[in-house]
């Protein structure tokens, strides 16, 4: 944190808030979009203490000392959505595009991906619902990011981000893997029985006859031997 300290009286708030380590997914976005009152339509009953957090923002010159009894979380929470919109835009994904080329975001971890490089995206709109995940074009799935960014807010990049980003520049779009992982076993591929899990006494059916889980249980009736209700609802 020695690093980011020294910023904190330097700049903005913004500059202050972008320098801390962990926040390196984020854009900077400019004045004059913020200072748009349509772009924060529907932010003010979202965020707690929304006008402060707001002047907190836009300080210019942010120094700690003067805001130490303030918490900053409701600003660092309305800048993430803020975020979220700009990103969507023309502007945001080209700022977000530079970023990406650069290999900010990380790279897919899938072997067959071949490094491909990823985006981030949300689970949720809503603020502190999940953390920030990255997607990769290629596979086209999402991973928990392997940097300090990982404590972000997923809503901080919303979940439309990198789909409007390829929406914008499908030039950018990578081919998907050519490639599959085959399971081999001394060589021979394995039969998809074979990587299919077993069954476990709960997936039995229930017209089965007596069986070891029914003695097992005793007293439970046999809804409840088969399927508790913490067992059915793991596997959601
Ligand atoms: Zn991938």
């Amino acid at each position: 944190m020695s690093g980011s300290n020294s910023m904190m009286g330097e700049g903005s708030w913004i500059s202050w808030f972008l320098g801390l380590q962990g926040n390196e997914f984020l854009c900077r976005v400019p004045l004059d979009y913020l200072e748009d009152k349509f772009n924060l339509t529907g932010l003010e009953t979202l965020v707690g203490n929304f006008s402060q957090a707001f002047d907190l923002i836009l300080d210019p010159q942010f120094d700690n000392e003067d805001w130490g009894t303030v918490d900053t979380s409701d600003a660092e929470q309305l800048y993430g959505l803020i975020h979220a919109r700009y990103i969507l835009t023309t502007r945001g994904v080209e700022d977000m595009c530079l970023k990406y080329e650069r290999g900010d975001f990380g790279s897919c971890p899938r072997v067959y991906c071949k490094g491909q490089k990823t985006l981030p995206v949300g689970l949720s709109d809503l603020s502190c619902q999940s953390h920030v995940k990255v997607y990769c074009p290629r596979c086209q799935d999402i991973f928990h990011p392997r940097t300090r960014c990982a404590l972000l807010d997923g809503a901080m990049f919303g979940t439309s981000f990198p789909h409007m980003f390829f929406m914008q520049l499908p030039n950018k779009r990578p081919q998907p893997p050519k490639d599959k992982y085959v399971a081999r076993l001394y060589g021979f591929q394995l039969h998809q029985k074979a990587l299919n899990p077993s069954q476990t006494p709960e997936e039995e059916p229930k017209n089965s006859g007596p069986s070891l889980s029914q003695s097992t249980f005793g007293a439970l009736d046999n809804s409840q031997a088969s399927c508790p209700p913490w067992r059915r609802f793991n596997g959601i």
